[in-house]
């Protein structure tokens, strides 16, 4: 299945149960427009090479288009389409004055160097400047992007349009109009979502064992905020590209991450054992937090799984065959569009202080990023009762419904 088949199927599901009318379903199953860009880029050898990008502005009926930008070889066409949808129901679910969109480029980002990543970056915000703003559509980071990528395409597009502009982006360095807590929100409000679900299935979080795929922003930032969120709890195994590694008495945290700055992978960290990233799905633990990439949850493994709870910090790492498989299992799945909004949230906050050219301490932002994450996890849990569906469906529901009734307003 292609993330674009799963996002239109996770999105069917949803529309039969709040019985969404057929005007709004067919407005709703497609991006309103996709943005292709070729971008030439001189290379440190001197030879120019033709970048492919693109920009998906799913729906705006709530607001400017939000999502941010990928840098990876395997992005497609398809897949930021299917971001920029899961990015509209995100936003939705959240209650934020937004839409959805999504960024990507193929590239291999790992093997070019900063000069490069920066004449590609600067290439991309020339390439789409004319279809984004402030109040139009407002990019952030995603896998392989980061604050200095950022950095580089608000300066592009200041230079674009001859005036300083820091609302056309989020996830800024703090320095240039960057909110504070921003790096670490997309992990502090899965963390919330996920002690909102240990209170409502009644599981202690005291001797909870965590496993968490990919060790980026999202997942490492889980890892540090783990205690905090879920006292007594330890984290037993982490993965990144390179592969996995478990230690079932728990890491030290905080030497994990210095041992992944230093050496740019978790594998051959101190008295761990090295296991399959396959291996890491399935280990018997009280929380699973999948944070990579899409599609790692499949019918092939959902039946392997033995977490009880499952935080999806990444953007649909679970296929449609899988919930079902995990939902008969027992298995408590926070999805995506819920688990990892803490980051377009933040960013929202962040566009907030642009337009007021006031920054907000540390404290508000993450009061304001708990209360938003508490409200939200309860209206999905809510929903998934009232309507007996799982939690992705209960949230997909919320969401659609509330960007349907905008399109209605608007005349669709
Ligand atoms: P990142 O580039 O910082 O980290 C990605 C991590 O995944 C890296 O550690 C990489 O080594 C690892 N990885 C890649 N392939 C893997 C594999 N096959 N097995 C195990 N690990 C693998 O990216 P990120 O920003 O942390 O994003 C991770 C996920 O979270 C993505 O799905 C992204 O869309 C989602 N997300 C991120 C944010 C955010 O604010 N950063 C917000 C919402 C959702």
């Amino acid at each position: 299945m292609n993330p674009r088949e799963v996002a239109n199927k996770q999105f069917d599901i949803a529309a039969d149960v709040i019985r969404l009318d057929a005007g709004a379903r067919a407005v709703l199953k497609s991006p309103k427009r996709v943005l292709k860009v070729s971008i030439p880029v001189r290379m440190d050898n001197g030879e120019i090479k033709v970048f492919q990008g693109f920009r998906s502005q799913y729906q705006d009926a709530r607001g400017p288009y939000k999502g941010g930008i990928r840098y990876h070889p395997q992005v497609s066409e398809d897949e930021v389409i299917a971001l920029s949808a899961w990015m509209t129901w995100k936003t939705a679910v959240m209650d934020l004055p937004l839409g959805g969109g999504k960024g990507g480029i193929i590239c291999d980002p790992k093997s070019m160097s900063q000069g490069e990543l920066e004449r590609l970056t600067r290439g991309y915000a020339r390439a789409i400047s004319l279809v984004v703003g402030p109040e139009t559509d407002v990019p952030a980071p995603d896998v392989y992007t980061n604050s200095q990528t950022m950095a580089w395409f608000l300066d592009e597009y200041n230079r674009q349009v001859g005036h300083q502009e820091p609302g056309v982006i989020t996830g800024k360095p703090v320095e240039i109009g960057g909110s504070l807590g921003r790096d670490t929100a997309t992990a502090r409000g899965c963390m919330i979502a996920t002690r909102e679900a240990f209170k409502a299935k009644g599981i202690p979080t005291n001797g909870a064992t965590i496993a968490i795929q990919g060790f980026g922003n999202a997942g490492s930032f889980v890892a540090v905020l783990a205690n905090e969120f879920l006292p007594g709890s330890k984290v037993v195994a982490v993965s990144d590209s390179h592969g996995a590694i478990y230690n079932p008495s728990g890491f030290d945290v905080a030497k994990l991450v210095e041992h992944k700055e230093k050496t740019g992978k978790v594998a051959g960290f101190g008295g761990a054992k090295e296991i399959t990233n396959d291996d890491l799905l399935t280990l018997d633990v009280t929380l699973l937090v999948p944070a990579a990439l899409e599609g790692q949850i499949t019918k092939d493994n959902a039946a392997k799984i033995k977490a009880k709870i499952v935080a999806e910090a990444a953007n649909g790492p679970t296929l449609p065959e899988a919930d079902d498989i995990l939902f008969k299992n027992g298995k408590f799945v926070i999805p995506d569009i819920l688990a990892n909004a803490g980051g377009v949230t933040v960013s929202w906050f962040e566009q907030l202080q642009a337009k007021t050219e006031y920054p907000w301490s540390l404290k508000l932002v993450q009061e304001r990023l708990e209360e938003r994450m508490v409200k939200s996890f309860h209206d999905v849990h809510d929903a998934s009762k009232k309507h007996g569906v799982h939690m992705r469906t209960a949230a997909y529901a919320v969401a659609v419904d509330r960007v349907a009734r905008a399109l209605k307003w608007k005349g669709y």
